[in-house]
């Protein structure tokens, strides 16, 4: 990893770490693909940075990544940095490719308890050298908001989010819903924490706030990813079912199901989600919609599944239902446990 340290003006500072993605990347002329360079080139681009009064130090990851290679051990790896300069810095701001933004975001909200200090993911749709970047204006809020304290001093935003587009999200509300728009983002079950134009407005009673500001956060990097996801469409075999909700390698089970929990009423499904059951997995039912949340009374289809024993996975999105299996299922081998937590409302991941 390479760190800089830029002595910079101001009292706050903010560590700024890239992972890789479209913000810093370029054409390679020879291949005409989207290929990482440098970060150094990156604070080049954006000289508005300067202009802050805060000192921006910067991490680079060995391995610049585009998102797609995101795995576990990524999260792990930005855990423990964050962990190691949790108190030299007022807040983080993490450049990351968009394509697994959400899976991040959602991962670090959960590894991280208690925080009192931003976490801010962002990036880009065009790298940051192009004329109609997207980059700058992200990587310039990001900074700010990263930065913003209340009349008290304590950070505006002590949570893990994701700012794009203008809009600043609660990261595990997050899903990405375009490869084109500058909007890629959505929350569709949280508004937005605060929202960007002349000024950054606020919405201070959406934000999650300490318990108690000078408690040090708890940092969980345990992960056990024994986690599948099986997402219902019409036509889907018992087979296919089978090999997922009864494979001898997971521990949990994410069925993505049709509109307010609903998944195909006929005997063969429900059969083999009793039988998952029976052998101990955890079955999360998460809705295929990108609002809305989860009601398995409402249908009797719904209802089957909830008397199987089938967990309500409320209004989570997906890639915030996978992050909390993997959470709570590093912290015990005790699924009933895990079904307890999972259950609560852990870091504003649901409407509870
Ligand atoms: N493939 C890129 C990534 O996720 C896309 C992006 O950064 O927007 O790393």
């Amino acid at each position: 990893m390479k760190y800089v340290f830029n002595p910079g003006k101001g009292k706050s500072s903010i560590l700024l770490i890239y992972t890789g993605g479209t913000i810093g990347m370029k054409i390679d002329p020879a291949e005409q693909t989207l290929k990482p360079f440098v970060f150094s080139q990156i604070l080049e681009e954006v000289p508005e940075l300067g202009k802050f009064a805060c000192r921006i130090d910067s991490c680079t990851f060995d391995r610049i990544i585009d998102s797609a290679d995101v795995e576990p051990a990524t999260w792990k790896s930005l855990t423990e940095l964050i962990e190691e300069k949790y108190d030299m810095y007022d807040g983080f701001v993490i450049l990351h490719g968009t394509d697994t933004m959400a899976y991040s975001a959602s991962a670090l909200s959960f590894m991280t308890e208690g925080l009192t200090k931003p976490v801010i993911f962002t990036g880009s749709q065009l790298p940051v050298g192009a004329a109609r970047t997207d980059g700058k204006e992200n990587l310039v809020s990001a900074v700010e908001i990263a930065a913003a304290k209340d009349g008290a001093g304590h950070a505006l935003v002590p949570e893990v989010c994701i700012y794009f587009g203008n809009s600043l999200m609660r990261g595990n509300r997050t899903t990405k819903v375009s490869s084109e728009s500058f909007r890629a983002f959505r929350s569709g079950n949280f508004p937005p924490l605060a929202e960007a134009g002349i000024n950054i407005r606020y919405d201070r009673n959406m934000i999650i706030r300490p318990a108690d500001w000078n408690a040090r956060p708890l940092f969980h990097k345990r992960l056990d990813t024994r986690v599948s996801i099986l997402k219902i469409h019409p036509g889907i075999t018992p087979q296919v079912v089978k090999n997922i909700v009864c494979g001898p390698e997971t521990r949990a089970v994410i069925i993505e199901t049709y509109g307010s929990g609903n998944a195909p009423s006929r005997e063969w499904f429900i059969d083999l989600v009793r039988e998952g059951i029976r052998m101990g997995k955890l079955i999360v039912n998460v809705t295929q919609c990108l609002a809305g949340t989860v009601d398995m009374n409402l249908y009797a289809t719904g209802k089957k599944l909830k008397d199987a024993g089938v967990l309500d996975g409320y209004d989570c999105t997906t890639e915030g239902a996978l992050a909390k299996l993997f959470h709570l299922l590093g912290q015990s081998e005790d699924n009933g446990f895990v079904a307890r937590e999972f259950d609560k409302n852990l870091r504003g991941e649901i409407t509870k």
